[in-house]
């Protein structure tokens, strides 16, 4: 008998990640590929590693031979063909960056779903085009293999009301506009993860801080998400590598009456702010934290007094707090980012035990320590996968669309 697979694809503006991942007895998921298309439309390299971290493949491509996503995925699907050498790849995953205000959970994309992705490319429109040509290519290629698109917002749906509320007229938040919440996937499975490593936490009031590239914080009550940092867009929150998170209003309408176009306003917002914005170096935490520039320090005291607060905002929303998980690059990597960011919240009942934190935990507190605090490594891909699978062999929840 042939092996199965699940295949996991997250299609961005100028990369395309991969996954593969082989099904085992018992429904088991083993990873057996990551691998990502990127520098699309500007030097297109396919790179590929094994379960292990070993490389598989690195090559790279004619800026022609891959101008958008879907040429990048027929590169990798290609090369996936040949890897897998008969092997059968029964169901295609899709991060999907907007489910709107609909999609609670992942759902198996028909040509209604499809259609609900394409009205949903305003709220995204840097992502959402790219999440939708995927999913199309596949279905041109391979149009018997059944696809699942699941949704980064899906798991905030669940936020009481009023954390979805921006005070604007009625008729905007009727229209669309409200606090979706994005990193739904990551934060979902660290609930899952949480819920085997700690269960007496994972019952309890978290905040969970992923801090990545693109970073925002989130308040699980017994597992359920209350309230996230970012809200309508990704933008919001706490200061990312290269994104500004919450700014006054008042900024983006002065600047406009100044002169600034939409296009102009969106690439300051997007790639010209956060860490890189203010230290006018780098949007990498490594290298702000080796620099003696004073400003790569004032960015870096930013971002830690910037999370340090939206940990309090969400601790009063949760009325207490008996974990604190960290989690992506920062997060997972940075020792000092997250001594920094428990020492602030001390006042909370946080007590870090430095040597657990230098190695990397899992769990970084001291004994004692009234709020445990943790570190889980997240995994977008394998949720993905999961949902997939469940979906396709009708072990999925029914979405309550
Ligand atoms: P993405 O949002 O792109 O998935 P990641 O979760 O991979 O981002 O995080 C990438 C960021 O993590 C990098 O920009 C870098 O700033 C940070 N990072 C990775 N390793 C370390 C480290 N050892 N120390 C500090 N920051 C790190």
């Amino acid at each position: 008998m042939s092996t199965k697979f699940i295949l996991v694809i997250n299609a961005g503006s100028s990369s395309l990640k991969f996954s593969l991942f082989s099904l085992g007895a018992a429904g088991a998921l083993d990873p057996v590929v990551r691998g990502q298309v990127d520098g699309i439309g500007t030097r297109p390299r396919l790179t590929a590693q094994d379960g292990a971290g070993s490389k598989l493949v690195a090559r790279d491509f004619a800026v022609g031979e891959v101008r958008e996503a879907r040429d990048a995925l027929r590169l990798a699907g290609a090369w996936l063909r040949e890897y897998i050498d008969g092997g059968e790849v029964i169901a295609v995953g899709h991060r999907v960056v907007h489910g709107g205000a609909d999609y609670a959970q992942p759902v198996l994309v028909d040509a209604e779903v499809d259609a609900r992705i394409e009205q949903l490319i305003p709220l995204a429109p840097l992502h959402q085009p790219h999440n939708l040509a995927a999913i199309r290519a596949v279905r041109e290629w391979q149009p018997q293999t059944p696809q699942v698109a699941c949704f980064d917002t899906a798991f905030h749906r669940k936020h009481p009301q009023f954390a979805d509320l921006f005070a604007l007229p009625w008729k905007y938040y009727e229209a669309g506009v409200r606090r979706y919440g994005f990193h739904g996937l990551s934060y979902e499975y660290i609930a899952e993860a949480l819920a085997q490593l700690a269960p007496e936490i994972a019952h309890g009031r978290v905040v969970v801080a992923h801090l990545g590239s693109g970073a925002s914080l989130c308040a699980l009550d017994a597992g359920r998400s209350m309230d996230s940092t970012m809200g309508f867009s990704a933008l919001d929150g706490i200061p990312m590598g290269t994104r500004p998170g919450s700014v006054d209003p008042g900024v983006l309408l002065y600047l406009v009456q100044r002169g600034m176009t939409a296009g102009e306003l969106e690439h300051l917002l997007y790639k010209e702010s956060g860490l890189l914005g203010l230290s006018g170096i780098s949007n990498d935490m490594r290298i702000l934290l080796e620099s003696t520039e004073p400003r790569a320090k004032l960015a870096v005291d930013y971002f830690v007094y910037r999370v340090a607060r939206d940990i309090g905002a969400l601790a009063a929303v949760l009325g207490g707090l008996d974990g604190l998980v960290f989690t992506a690059g920062i997060g997972e990597n940075s020792p000092e980012i997250r001594a920094r960011i428990m020492r602030a919240c001390g006042w909370l009942g946080v007590v870090p035990d430095a040597e657990a934190n230098l190695h990397g935990g899992p769990c970084i507190s001291a004994v004692g320590s009234e709020v445990s605090a943790w570190v889980v490594p997240t995994n977008e891909e394998l949720m993905i996968a999961r949902h997939t699978l469940a979906l396709v062999t009708g072990r999925g929840e029914k979405n309550d669309i």
